[in-house]
């Protein structure tokens, strides 16, 4: 039978070469291909500084430290995440609140944030989901009414804009994520983009253990005594990691113009299937086209799942939402029912096989069998 894989990377020769540069070089920490990255990043993204860490879950974590967001705080988020994002906030010891969806995209739903403010409110982290960016501008004004931080998770979003704004430019600072899956991959790593030079300074600090100079500032310059100012954690992205980024960074342009195609492809053979919906595309954007989601009944969901399954075609749910996860549950007494929109989205939800070297017969192949589920009911 043939198999279609769920995901697959894009990294090519160039990518290895680059790798095994810094692989046959002295130095294999965080150095000068960490810094090529961050600085290829914040061209690409049109930000001041870029700080490259270990995850997206790292960068959150990091983020809300140095916004000094801990304990006692509540984080407003969204419950259709992976649930990185809310366990960043518990692990600075805040506590996440959370705030339906808008029904057409999935995104957090920006007119019910303020419903959700509190007292102990300290910051917003709204996430792009599966790349199409939240209403930014609407978050901002809430954000700035209250006294708010904005913390965007863009683990789906290196490639998004709307209405002009990119990533970490409304946002105090945007998190990225290179995880195995992502985008653009280096099998797990992060980075923060900010315009705070200030808080740029603290977090590169903050990836370090707190410590004031890193192992390579001691190995370019003369031997400088380090001191350790703040508490921070071990989490500074290394140049094996680095390197293996710079390339595909490079080439984000023509892996984004592929997954547009395969985007529109999708939307053709789906369109005419009863049964299958899919989410809207705000005006005025472009999308990050991270995940491709059909939404079916949420009676056959199941069903699908192992229907392509059994038809050699990978699948995912992104996702199931947060707040019904057990922990969550148990430690905040969340209950079915609390996020409809949410939920809703989470019974319907299928992600189908979406990345630049699926070929156009696999996703012909992946659209008909699909089909092929719904004509035998
Ligand atoms: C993948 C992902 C994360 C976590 O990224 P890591 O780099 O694995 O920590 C966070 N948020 C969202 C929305 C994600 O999809």
């Amino acid at each position: 039978m043939r198999k279609i894989e769920f995901y697959r990377h894009n990294i090519d020769n160039e990518d290895r070469e680059r790798v095994l540069s810094v692989l046959i070089s002295l130095f294999l920490t965080t150095g000068s291909a960490v810094k090529e990255f961050e600085d290829t990043l914040s061209g690409y993204l049109n930000v001041a500084h870029t700080v490259g860490v270990t995850s997206c879950t790292a960068a959150l974590h990091l983020c809300l430290l140095a916004w000094n967001i801990g304990p006692g705080d509540e984080v407003i988020t969204t419950p259709m995440s992976f649930c990185a994002t809310s366990n960043a906030i518990i692990h600075a010891s805040a506590r996440p609140v959370f705030v339906d969806v808008e029904p057409h995209t999935g995104n957090i739903d920006a007119e019910k944030i303020e419903e959700a403010l509190t007292e102990k409110t300290k910051a917003i982290i709204p996430v792009h989901l599966y790349g199409q960016m939240c209403d930014m501008k609407k978050i901002r004004q809430i954000a700035d009414r209250h006294n708010l931080v904005i913390i965007e998770d863009a683990a789906h979003a290196i490639e998004a804009e709307r209405e002009g704004i990119k990533p970490g430019q409304t946002g105090d600072a945007a998190c990225f994520s290179f995880y195995t899956t992502k985008n653009i991959t280096s099998g797990e790593g992060g980075a923060i983009c900010t315009n705070n030079a200030e808080k740029a300074d603290l977090l590169k600090m903050l990836r370090l253990h707190g410590m004031d100079k890193s192992a390579s500032d001691r190995y370019t310059k003369n031997y400088q005594h380090w001191d350790m100012p703040h508490m921070g954690w071990k989490y500074n992205m290394d140049n094996i990691h680095g390197a293996l980024l710079i390339g595909q960074l490079e080439r984000i342009n023509s892996l984004h113009a592929r997954r547009k195609t395969l985007w529109h492809m999708y939307r053709e053979w789906i369109s005419g299937v009863d049964n299958i919906t899919i989410l809207q595309e705000v005006d005025n954007s472009r999308h990050g086209c991270h995940l491709f989601t059909v939404h079916v009944p949420s009676e056959n969901r199941d069903e699908v799942l192992y229907f392509m399954q059994q038809h050699g075609i990978g699948v995912a749910v992104n996702y199931s939402p947060i707040h019904l996860l057990t922990y969550y549950r148990k430690t905040f007494g969340y209950n079915k029912g609390d996020f409809p929109i949410a939920e809703d989205i989470g019974d319907r939800t299928v992600s189908l096989p979406f990345y630049p070297l699926l070929k156009d017969d696999e996703l012909i192949c992946i659209s008909e069998t699909l089909r092929k589920y719904f004509d035998n009911r």
